[in-house]
């Protein structure tokens, strides 16, 4: 029964979840409550869903691991993908940590607590989505809600050996995601097979006229054809994702995976992508930008977080911004507010927009020619706690293969494909990318169920 599998759960959270700290907190009471209605006819009948802590959730807390929300800010209302996980039968359970804001690529820039990779706890498990990702690899989850605004789940998926999709964007709601970059940010599932990606993104995706860039476009049925393997299918492999300063257990994994692809039928074709050095660029001048203007709200008034001993209205702001936001936050917001400010407008946010119109074109381009891309989803596997705090742009740079999909909008799926020693640890996962075109999530499954 459902409440038998939520109890379940709890005890396999009480009993791991010390270690890994990827539950922020969860709700056993209200879930219960809520099992007693569950129809299990549904197509997510009673499942348990892990939810990451910016995903607005009716009655519970939403910190996006930010001091700034901790304890003052409860939800008042269901996200779209909470209202559709619902609807399809599933219950949403646990908040799951983040990097602040989602903010990072190792969950280490969480406010609250430190998650730790459940194959290594000496190393990170990626990020933003870390809680999502060491949950569901721990066993401690289902599968999870995550998102994605340069590879915040796919990145985590990989180094914890799950599965992680972003889709297009538009394709699935953002009403009551807390918005980072607002024209990048995706929610998608990570789950422990990708089956299990295409039950949940059925559950997720579709219209929501309440997301004014949410897609009206009919919602196939995922799963119809993700059984149709390679055969015939034309895979592109882009020299530019495959070129210095990727790991030799990273590569000798992808490349084993794409051979295994071959051996089922497919063609594998040799492409370009010229625009891929400039990606990183690009994104940390429009992501910063978005984010500046976005976490205006957190004013101290509106939510969370206010200073009690200002003295006026301004010292209001500063104070409560001062205290509630983390050194991260904090850079991104002094960044952002930089390349919008009059004089740097033009020099770096509308030429990063122009950059972004090319990588898109890039990829009309190439999907001229190939059904779809493998690359790697990030350089090396999960590196050890602490190792770039002195040096956040070492950070910056491992976001290199998952962020041209956000830039371009189009769905991309992390799946494991193999395991490597790397730097003192002896077996950790490395995942494989798959990117297709716009709304090409049946063509993404399809790919993702032959490379698993
Ligand atoms: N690592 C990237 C960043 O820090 C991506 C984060 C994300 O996808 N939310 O911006």
């Amino acid at each position: 029964t459902p409440a038998k599998l939520l109890e379940e759960l709890a005890s396999s959270i009480s009993a791991k979840d010390s270690i890994t700290q990827a539950y922020i907190s969860y709700n056993l009471e209200t879930a219960l409550r809520e099992a007693e209605s569950v129809d299990l006819e549904k197509p997510l009948g009673g499942l348990p869903i892990a939810i990451k802590d910016n995903i607005n959730t009716l009655g519970e807390p939403c910190t996006c691991s930010s001091k700034f929300l901790e304890k003052t800010f409860t939800s008042p209302y269901d996200a779209g993908v909470i209202k559709k996980l619902r609807e399809a039968g599933a219950i949403p359970f646990g908040r799951m940590n983040m990097d602040e804001f989602a903010m990072g690529s190792a969950t280490e820039n969480s406010a609250l607590q430190l998650t730790r990779n459940p194959h290594d706890p000496d190393r990170i498990a990626g990020g933003s989505s870390g809680g999502s990702a060491a949950a569901v690899a721990d066993g401690t989850a289902f599968a999870a809600l995550g998102s994605d605004t340069g590879g915040s789940i796919r990145q985590p998926a990989s180094h914890c050996g799950v599965v992680g999709l972003k889709p297009t964007y538009g394709r699935v709601s953002r009403f009551g995601l807390v918005a980072f970059a607002s024209s990048l940010d995706q929610i998608g599932p990570l789950t422990r097979s990708v089956d299990d990606a295409a039950l949940i993104l059925q559950a997720i995706a579709g219209h929501d006229e309440r997301d004014s860039t949410s897609l009206d476009a009919p919602v196939p049925d995922y799963s119809s054809k993700i059984n149709d393997g390679v055969r015939g299918l034309k895979l592109g492999i882009p020299a530019e994702y495959f070129g210095d300063g990727i790991h030799e257990g990273v590569r000798e994994n992808v490349e084993k995976c794409i051979q295994k692809l071959k051996d089922q039928g497919a063609e594998i074709v040799p492409i370009t992508l010229p625009y891929t050095s400039h990606a990183v660029a690009t994104y940390y001048v429009i992501a910063p930008a978005e984010a500046s203007s976005n976490l205006s709200r957190f004013d101290g008034i509106r939510y969370g977080n206010r200073d009690k001993t200002a003295s006026d209205i301004i010292d209001v702001y500063h104070r409560s911004r001062e205290v509630g936001f983390g050194p991260e936050v904090k850079r991104r917001i002094i960044l952002g507010t930089y390349v919008l400010s009059s004089g740097y407008y033009d020099a770096y946010y509308t030429r990063a927009q122009k950059v972004r119109q090319l990588i898109a074109r890039d990829f009309r381009q190439a999907f001229q020619q190939v059904d779809a891309i493998l690359s790697p989803v990030a350089p090396t596997p999960a590196r050890k706690i602490g190792a770039c705090s002195e040096d956040p742009l070492q950070d910056y740079l491992s976001d290199i293969f998952t962020i041209a999909a956000n830039l371009a909008g189009i769905p991309a799926i992390s799946v494991p494909c193999g395991k490597t020693s790397y730097d003192g640890s002896e077996e950790l996962p490395v995942g494989i990318q798959i990117l297709a075109p716009h709304l090409g999530e049946e063509m993404l499954l399809r790919v993702a169920k032959a490379a698993e």
